[in-house]
């Protein structure tokens, strides 16, 4: 994609996170990477949906957006600024303005602290109050801002007194008690009761609406993605071992998805019609097992499980194109 000063809240430019791990028996040195050469952009109050399989890469892209790793290469931009050339304020102001909610918001949590403690932290911390009096109404205006009420009575309240749904509108609380300007939301709704994921969803969205919070949403569910693109629109991007194979607007991705991987992530969302069901069905991947990340297989990483693999396509890296406006894939059947 064409390279242009970035006036982005956030911009990913050919960005790597690699690790260095043991490998096989002997313990010789492999690497994984995690991240390879990914380009993202995220606009301020915009949405980007980071969809692909468990090992994608896309938990790491997530924490290296939000600076919880470094990478191998490439960049970082925060409002236009390069996060590696800012000085000790500007880095602790991208610091407080990108946050993270993790996918289990069993650990996220400290058991030993009320909910009252865990929230008034960050206050504190970013001088964002001044004394305890401030503290108790901010917190009180966070919990009913994630609809936790009264908040008087969830204030006292330790972790294991309340429910999955209500521990991740606390998670969703203290990231947004310090103003972010994005939120990495990585899995929110995995490891909480199926009856109470799209009132996370629906809540993260109103955030959006009343606090003006752009989002990386992070997701192995194609139906969670389509849902939260469905009412925010933004941008669907699909990793791969590492890679964006497909990107582009929302709308266009779910009615016109070009990679077959992306069709294979559709395929996967259950129809509760089953006439319906059988029609969308795309030919079955070749393998349902994803590729060791230590050892990826040549050209299109997909190759080995996709339904549609020309010769091309193990010997050669397909490259990302434009196929229609703002819609990019990386797959032979498009590229020249
Ligand atoms: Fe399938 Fe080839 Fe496209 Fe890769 S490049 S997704 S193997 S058709």
């Amino acid at each position: 994609m064409p390279r242009t000063i970035s006036t982005s809240l956030i911009e990913a430019r050919n960005l790597r996170v690699y690790f260095y791990v043991k490998k096989g028996a002997l313990g010789k040195r492999g690497i994984v990477k995690a991240v390879d050469g990914v380009d993202l952009v995220i606009e301020e109050r915009g949405i980007v949906t980071l969809v692909g399989e468990s090992g994608c890469g896309k938990t790491t892209l997530g924490k290296t957006v939000a600076g919880l790793l470094k990478p191998t290469s490439g960049e970082i931009l925060f409002r236009g600024k390069s996060i590696t050339r800012m000085n000790r304020k500007e880095y602790m102001e991208y610091r407080r303005s990108v946050q993270i909610v993790h996918q289990d918001p069993y650990a996220s949590l400290n058991p030993t602290k009320t909910v009252f403690q865990t929230l008034s932290y960050p206050l504190m911390r970013w001088k964002l109050v001044r004394g305890r009096a401030e503290a108790e109404e901010k917190v009180k205006e966070l919990l009913r801002l994630v609809g936790l009420t009264p908040p008087e009575e969830f204030m006292r309240k330790y972790p294991h007194q309340l429910s999955g749904g209500q521990r991740q509108r606390v998670v969703i609380a203290r990231a947004i008690s310090v103003n972010p300007s994005l939120v990495v939301a990585d899995e929110p709704i995995t490891m909480i009761d199926v009856s109470l994921r799209l009132g996370i969803l629906d809540l993260l969205l109103k955030l959006r609406e009343e606090l003006g919070t752009a989002y990386l949403f992070i997701t192995h569910d194609f139906g969670a993605a389509r849902y939260f693109s469905a009412k925010g629109g933004g941008v669907i991007a699909v990793m791969y071992l590492g890679k964006i194979v497909e990107i582009g607007p929302a709308e266009e991705i779910i009615q016109h998805p070009l990679h077959p991987y992306t069709k294979a992530l559709i395929d996967a969302v259950p129809v509760p019609d089953p006439e319906i069901s059988r029609k969308k069905r795309m030919p079955p991947l070749r393998s349902l097992d994803i590729p060791s990340p230590l050892s990826p297989p040549p050209g299109c990483k997909f190759h080995t499980r996709c339904p549609d693999a020309m010769p091309v396509c193990a010997e050669k890296e397909p490259p990302l194109v434009e196929v229609r406006p703002g819609h990019y894939v990386a797959c032979w059947l498009y590229a020249k």
